[in-house]
């Protein structure tokens, strides 16, 4: 017999872990946590460690210790999903059966998506920091910088908060500036979006700084393929088809759910395989006992870390209702993308899943770059990440 819980959560990463906590305090008899990482990382500070402004090790908590009271703990990966049993089959053999199921396994690198580009990060020249195993090296990398070309994508969507490479963009520029080396350097930005982040007034606050750091901008464009021997990277969009003898490329491959997803049936169909859900319910379309939140569910909008709270409230919700009834929670799309510009300056866009604005306070406005909305970004989230959200508290 398969250890059986009322509602099993695979992935114990920010939407997991806060989503166990609040069943929790909601009252759910059992949860398992299913996650084989021995690590939990606070993954907004990832930019920040990439342009030397963190030490990532200050934002990394065994896993065990950020597993809420009361949920049990499962170290392992899920392979497959049987939805009509409801069970999860482990990479120990294994399965645990469940009431309700929850997908949040986060996103992974699709390699293959461009070709020669993970030989460029093995032989060293390539980086990201949202490949977490290549930060400590992206930080290097971007600090010793002093001379030629330099390459940043953006990644396209589904990314795990993508536009926040600017982050490590401009935190580096502002390094060089300081140095007095960023006119030997040549920058370039790629990205699929039109303008910047294809997010107005956001775009027009950033503008300034590409001026400023002289980055040249490939708008509607995507890295297409890397040739790690000769050192190019090949584009696909409107712009100059490769750029030559690149020293450093700052390219975030793209991403993909976890295969077990789409091949145990959950996917949607499409090429990254997220678990399909209703983007306003977040309950899978066609398994009613599953659901799915975060990077790897089909929640129609940007990803990131500032879209959980809503989320995880929804889905908390929605279990409930399904329970003992009630009115069914909408999630709205709301997301954000802190980017800073500088070393002490950030502008935050908050926008729903249309693009559209999204302010969460009215009396000030945080798309201007400010010393505050840093200061809060940099150091007052990780507390807050630590002590309220992984709690359930937000
Ligand atoms: C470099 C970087 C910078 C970011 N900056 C910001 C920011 O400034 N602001 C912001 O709001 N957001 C930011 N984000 C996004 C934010 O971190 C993510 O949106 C958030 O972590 C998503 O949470 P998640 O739980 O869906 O996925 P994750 O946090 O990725 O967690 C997924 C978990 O699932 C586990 N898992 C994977 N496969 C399996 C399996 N088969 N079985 C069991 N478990 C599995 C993994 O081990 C992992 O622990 C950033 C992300 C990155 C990478």
């Amino acid at each position: 017999m398969p250890a059986a819980f009322d509602t099993v959560i695979i992935g114990g990463g920010n939407a997991g872990v806060s989503l166990a906590a609040r069943l929790k305090r909601d009252g759910v008899r059992s949860v398992a946590l299913v996650d084989p990482s021995p690590l939990h990382r606070y993954r907004p500070m990832l930019n920040y460690a990439a342009a030397g402004h963190a030490r990532m090790s200050r934002y990394e908590r065994p896993m065990a210790t950020v597993v809420p009271d009361g949920v049990e703990l499962v170290p392992h990966a899920a392979t497959r999903i049987d939805p009509d049993a409801q069970t999860v089959t482990l990479d120990n053999g294994p399965s645990v059966s469940y009431r309700d199921l929850v997908l949040c396994p986060g996103l992974t690198p699709h390699w293959e998506e461009t070709p020669g580009l993970h030989d460029a990060y093995i032989d060293g020249w390539a980086v990201s920091a949202h490949v977490p195993e290549y930060a400590g090296r992206a930080c290097a990398a971007l600090v010793r910088e002093r001379e030629g070309t330099v390459v940043f994508s953006i990644p396209p969507e589904p990314a795990s908060c993508g536009g926040t490479v600017l982050k490590a963009m401009f935190l580096a520029c502002d390094r060089w500036q300081r140095e007095d080396v960023l006119g030997r350097i040549d920058v370039h930005l790629v990205t699929p979006f039109r303008g910047l982040l294809g997010l107005e007034p956001v775009d027009s606050r950033l503008r300034p700084f590409i001026g400023e750091y002289g980055i040249t901008v490939h708008d509607q464009t995507r890295v297409d393929a890397v040739d790690h021997h000769a050192r190019s990277i090949s584009l696909d969009g409107q712009g100059p088809a490769t750029i030559e003898q690149v020293n450093l490329a700052y390219v975030t491959p793209h991403s993909r759910a976890p295969r077990f997803v789409a091949d145990s049936g959950l996917g949607d169909g499409g090429d990254a395989g997220l678990a399909a859900v209703d983007p306003r319910t977040l309950r899978h379309v066609d398994a009613a006992s599953v659901w799915g939140l975060g990077d790897a569910a089909t929640v129609g909008t940007r990803p990131s870390g500032g879209a959980l709270r809503a989320q995880v409230s929804v889905v908390a919700d929605n279990m409930r209702a399904d329970q003992h009834g009630g009115r069914e929670a909408h999630y709205d799309g709301y997301t954000v993308i802190p980017v800073a510009v500088s070393r002490d300056r950030l502008v935050l866009a908050e926008v729903d899943r249309d693009g559209r604005p999204a302010p969460s306070i009215s009396a000030v406005d945080l798309t201007k770059p400010r010393r505050l909305t840093y200061a809060f970004d940099r150091y007052v989230q990780p507390v807050v990440y630590f002590r309220k959200l992984l709690r359930g508290r937000v």
